[in-house]
């Protein structure tokens, strides 16, 4: 090649720069997400920093912490001016905190895939845009909506606040024998809310992507997702779905973050039918509970990839190392620690929570469940 045809390389735009180690991730929340994430960027030589208004939470014990209200724009601007890239471990930050703090430092994952994750009638609309199969659903805002939301899709449905749920809370199912229109409606407080027809599905599971700003991309295998009493109890690895089912879900998966433009990690929880059809049900922008098991079984942890996707790092391995389950160790279920220690081939992890509460996640075990030794 003569020197005149020779390309410069193009300039790199601030946002697409790779933000090395060495350099300060601010983290919003402070919970076992954002614990779990501190210490795995800690590992990698990175500093971490998390924006949490309750004191003492569980990232606060590994992490420098600004202890401020989310509307506290003189505890943002420090906060801006102490990391380097920010991320997040709560998708319910206020969007105006994310748009003051993204004028002064890259926010990844950013406010407008925040925005469709937040809010479920604008996420079922944005995974259908996609070709993104998902329960049939209908907006709701007033009782009206409601009879013919069920007059459309059925009964049973699920009807969910839009915004703000988690955990099974915010919703309720409506059974054929269910009367009381009114009486359910009201318990919703004239909150935005979907319908949801009600999948019979045979199983859950959910599939994590990671992207970085210049489009790599990397997905982690379909694993299955046991609840009780509507909290996350069992991650079972590998997800006992065909391979057709898998690609179907990665493929899910994969569009997402790409019809986004993310960057970050994100996990989608699934649905898998009788037929081997699969479903959408819900985005979280962040690192996911159906996730941890990577920690401890996997060549790269979900915590890890969402540090390399960040920073604009390799992306790793997501290949497992064994067949595993994660169990969450909820309320009193963490008292067993001594016990638990004592297993071979289990992994504890507690978030040093100080109250016990039940339904609390307190921490979580990962148990390999391959042949051993
Ligand atoms: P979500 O808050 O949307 O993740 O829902 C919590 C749990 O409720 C899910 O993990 C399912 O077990 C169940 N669920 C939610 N939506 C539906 C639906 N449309 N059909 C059947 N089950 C559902």
């Amino acid at each position: 090649m003569s020197l005149k045809m020779k390309r410069l390389p193009e300039p790199m735009s601030e946002d697409t720069r790779v933000i090395p180690p060495g350099s300060t991730i601010g983290i919003l929340g402070g919970g076992q997400l954002g614990r779990m994430l501190a210490l795995a960027a800690a590992r990698l030589g990175y500093r971490n920093h998390i924006f949490e208004p309750q004191e003492d939470c569980p990232a606060s014990h590994v992490a420098a912490h600004t202890a401020a209200d989310y509307a506290d724009k003189d505890a943002l601007a420090r906060f801006a001016d102490a990391v380097d890239v920010i991320t997040l471990e709560f998708e319910n930050v206020p969007a105006e905190a994310v748009a003051f703090l993204a004028e002064r430092v890259p926010v990844r994952p950013g406010a407008s895939a925040l925005a469709v994750a937040q809010d479920r009638i604008t996420e079922k609309a944005f995974l259908n845009r996609n070709g993104i199969g998902t329960a049939p659903w209908e907006p709701v805002s007033k009782i009206e909506d409601l009879e013919n939301a069920l007059e459309a899709l059925g009964r049973p449905a699920v009807l969910k606040t839009a915004r703000f749920g988690y955990d099974g809370k915010g919703q309720r199912t409506i059974h054929p024998d269910d009367t009381d229109l009114a009486g359910i409606w009201d318990a919703f407080d004239g909150k935005s809310c979907i319908l949801e027809g009600f999948v019979p599905f045979t199983l859950e599971i959910s599939v994590l992507a990671a992207r970085t700003i210049d489009g790599r991309l990397s997905t982690y295998p379909p694993v299955e997702n046991r609840h009780r009493d509507h909290i996350l109890h069992q991650t079972l690895v590998p997800a006992a779905i065909t391979p057709d089912t898998a690609a179907k879900a990665e493929e899910i998966a994969r569009k997402t973050v790409e019809a986004l433009d993310y960057v970050g990690l994100l996990a989608v929880e699934m649905f898998v039918t009788a037929e081997g059809d699969v479903l959408a049900n819900e985005i979280a922008p962040r690192p996911h509970n159906s996730g941890h098991w990577t920690i401890d079984a996997c060549e790269t942890s979900q915590f890890e990839q969402t540090v390399r996707a960040i920073c604009g790092l390799p992306l790793g391995s997501t290949a497992p190392i064994g067949p595993c389950e994660m169990t969450n160790l909820i309320g009193a279920e963490a008292d067993d620690w001594q016990a638990l220690l004592s297993e071979d081939g289990v992994f504890l992890h507690l978030y040093g929570k100080a109250e016990s509460r039940p339904g609390r996640k307190m921490g979580h075990l990962t148990r390999l469940t391959g042949k051993r030794g």
